[in-house]
């Protein structure tokens, strides 16, 4: 029995061939190639009709209508966008207890000795939403959506740019019902982008920045947010006292999750595919 080869393999991934199809087997190898030529050739078409409904009708990726469903949520909900820069401090890692003994340090991509690209948006949220209460002394709801940068061993559900949309709320809760409004404000989210109950579920894990107190929102078994409160210890070394809730997500696994796609690279920044579909067909 002949099975297809890794070449054909590849190629029948990267053209998103239903999963079935790959673990055909055939009588000969001349049999196999020409099967493998047919399919090439349907999927291969399948991709170029989707492109051209993309740049036809649809106009928007799915990257850009998972980040404007999220967007229109947060409106409703009151919170407003805030843009923060992209290269932070040394300083503020540190802050964020993330220093020269910590793995974490490790999937830093520096820019010189005392700057980093953001590996999350935590330490500027945490400088906003600060100044933000301090000025207005009312409940601070805001979020931020923008690149992140980590060194990760890549696999299909980690790339090295990411898009991290980060909400937070500071003194907006009574102390004892933060997770409560986590899980409010995480329902809210999955229902905004059309998932059903059952169709997600929440979690409770350690995490390595924030202690014990992570709440994660998974999909298919995948982690496509993680949430936290405070008061929190890092919070002192910030200036902040009051309560907050804050929540993660990823857009380009939220993305792919929504496609039921089955790695992450396809629906991040990338030069090799437009919305999913390959470029080199
Ligand atoms: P994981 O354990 O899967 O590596 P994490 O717990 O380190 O993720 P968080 O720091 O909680 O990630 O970041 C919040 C969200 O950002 C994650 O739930 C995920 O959706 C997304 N995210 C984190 N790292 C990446 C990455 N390298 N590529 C794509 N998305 C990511
Ligand atoms: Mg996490």
């Amino acid at each position: 029995m002949e099975r297809y080869t890794v070449t054909q393999l590849e190629r029948l991934n990267e053209l998103n061939c239903p999963k079935e199809e790959l673990d055909q087997e055939f009588e000969t190898k001349e049999e196999r190639n020409e099967h493998f030529k047919k399919l090439e050739k349907q999927l291969t078409r399948y991709a170029r009709n989707d492109i051209f409904d993309l740049l036809e009708s649809r106009l928007i990726t799915k990257y850009r209508v998972t980040s404007n469903k999220m967007a229109d949520w947060l409106k409703s909900e009151g919170f407003t966008e805030v843009i923060t820069p992209t290269i932070v401090s040394k300083e503020a890692l540190k802050k964020m207890g993330i220093d020269s003994g910590s793995q974490f340090m490790e999937q830093v991509f520096w820019v010189d000795g005392k700057h980093c690209l953001r590996p999350m948006l935590a330490p500027n949220l945490y400088v906003e939403m600060r100044e933000l209460l301090r000025i207005t002394r009312k409940p601070v709801k805001i979020y931020e959506m923008g690149s992140c940068f980590r060194k990760e061993s890549q696999g299909s559900q980690h790339l090295n740019e990411f898009t991290m949309l980060n909400l937070v709320e500071l003194a907006s809760v009574k102390d004892g019902e933060q997770l409560q409004e986590l899980e409010r404000l995480a329902r809210g989210a999955m229902e905004a982008l059309g998932l059903e109950e059952g169709e997600y579920e929440f979690t409770q894990e350690d995490s390595e920045v924030y202690g014990k107190v992570s709440f994660d929102i998974m999909i298919n078994g995948m982690e496509v947010a993680s949430g936290s409160y405070g008061p929190h210890f890092l919070d002192p070394a910030w200036g902040v006292f009051d309560t907050w809730v804050g929540i993660g997500f990823g857009i380009e696994r939220l993305t792919m999750a929504l496609d039921k796609g089955r790695t992450i690279k396809r629906y991040g920044r990338t030069l090799s595919f437009i919305d999913g579909e390959p470029l080199n067909i």
